[in-house]
């Protein structure tokens, strides 16, 4: 028999929860290490002291990253999981 046992369910829960954790991963990876800036790479906006001290070598401001982030994830959710994933939604 195949391991068909799984619900769909089940597994996108797991995926959903894989993928977070390798975005929370590939963030603090990728976070750039060093001097951050006091003033977005992308926009100019000031980074806000707390934010800065928060991620060593940032670059971007809150809105810039949030940004990049959405754009990040809605890309690897394509690759990764095709067109079922906008059915689920
Ligand atoms: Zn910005």
């Amino acid at each position: 028999m195949a391991g068909g046992w799984a619900k769909d369910g089940a597994v996108s829960e797991q995926i959903e929860a894989s993928i977070s954790d390798e975005l929370a991963r590939l963030k603090q990876r990728k976070a750039p290490q060093g001097e951050s800036l006091t003033f977005c790479a992308e926009c100019d906006e000031e980074i806000p002291t707390a934010r800065r001290l928060a991620i060593p070598g940032v670059k971007l401001c809150i809105d810039c990253m949030s940004e990049r982030d959405t754009s990040q994830k809605m890309r690897a959710g394509i690759n990764r999981r095709g067109s079922k994933d906008s059915q689920l939604k």
